[in-house]
């Protein structure tokens, strides 16, 4: 396995990107917006500076790093050679769908196409194609360079042979995988997103201001970082879209999203990529400070 094609450059995609390209493999980094792709580009430079600066990664590693990522806004040139195909698009069930319809019929046959979603079915999206067995999740954590964990995912359909390939890549890429079921959430948001709602509901019922409730549960419970801080890095609009999977698919009124978290959503405050969520962002570079603490 040689060429990768990661589609989506947003916060995940530019990540996911750097591990593969930074670990010898040949990666096509696919967006449909031209800015996104801009975008990611350059937090993959920053990201490779403050490597180089750490001693982590020489001169010749940073170079040869970008010189193994491509981009393209066309998705059928992006994919024509991929051996592996992760998806980091918008967290859009309908989304998905389109992208994986378009991979299958754009990707050569034996072509393994993963998902980095968080909550979305992988045996909802595997049945829009023809190779339900080669459809698998790979949900890598964010910031991607940094965290160890890889949620493997199978599908209903997905083949021993593809989830032990993934498995054995994502142990190549220095990550240590975690094999779990297919079921709303799967196992890491599953658990994270009501802890995260929850500290929204407090600060919505005015328990305690965003600082009081970060601090609680940084020093508390010994989490690196405050839940709702966690979810600015995350993104509202992706935290939002996960707790609808969580309660449409389990019928369940605890995984109801707080309707602070949805008017901050509507209102365009999406945390960290849009300037401001739960904390302000805009001015300088205050989020990559707040970032560097955690690498
Ligand atoms: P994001 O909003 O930062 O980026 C999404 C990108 O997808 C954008 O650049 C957008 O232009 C691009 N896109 C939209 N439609 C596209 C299409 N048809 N073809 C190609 N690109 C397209 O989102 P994100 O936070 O990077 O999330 C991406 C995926 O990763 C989602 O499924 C999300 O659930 C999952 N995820 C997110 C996190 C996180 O912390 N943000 C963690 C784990 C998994």
């Amino acid at each position: 396995m040689q060429n990768i094609a990661v589609i989506g450059a947003g916060t995940m995609g530019n990540g996911i990107a750097h591990v593969f390209a930074q670990n010898g493999f040949k990666v096509h980094l696919v967006d449909i917006s031209e800015k996104s792709l801009e975008r990611g580009l350059s937090t993959i430079e920053k990201n490779l500076d403050r490597m180089l600066n750490k001693g982590i990664l020489n001169s010749d590693q940073v170079k040869d790093t970008l010189d193994n990522i491509k981009t393209f806004t066309d998705l059928a040139k992006g994919v024509v050679e991929a051996d592996l195909v992760v998806e980091a698009a918008t967290e859009e069930v309908t989304l998905k769908k389109k992208i994986f319809r378009e991979l299958d019929a754009h990707c050569p046959e034996q072509t393994i196409l993963a998902t980095n979603t968080s909550s979305i079915s992988i045996t909802e999206i595997g049945a829009v194609t023809n190779r339900a067995d080669k459809v698998i999740g790979m949900h890598f954590m964010n910031p991607v360079p940094i965290m160890k964990l890889v949620e493997v995912i199978r599908g209903y359909n997905t083949s021993d042979r593809v989830t032990e390939e993934i498995l054995a890549l994502s142990a190549k890429l220095g990550k240590i995988p975690t094999e779990v079921n297919d079921y709303p959430g799967f196992v890491a948001n599953r658990i994270l997103m009501p802890m995260i709602n929850e500290a929204i509901e407090s600060l919505f019922h005015g328990v305690a201001g965003v600082g009081e409730i970060d601090t609680v549960m940084k020093l508390g419970m010994g989490h690196p970082m405050g839940p709702l801080q966690l979810a600015d890095f995350i993104g509202l609009d992706v935290c939002l879209s996960i707790l609808e999977v969580l309660y449409d698919g389990f019928k369940n009124p605890k995984y109801a999203p707080c309707p602070l978290l949805v008017k901050m959503v509507m209102a365009g405050k999406l945390g960290v990529k849009s300037g401001e969520g739960f904390y302000d962002y805009s001015e300088s570079r205050k989020a990559e400070k707040i970032a560097a603490q955690f690498s």
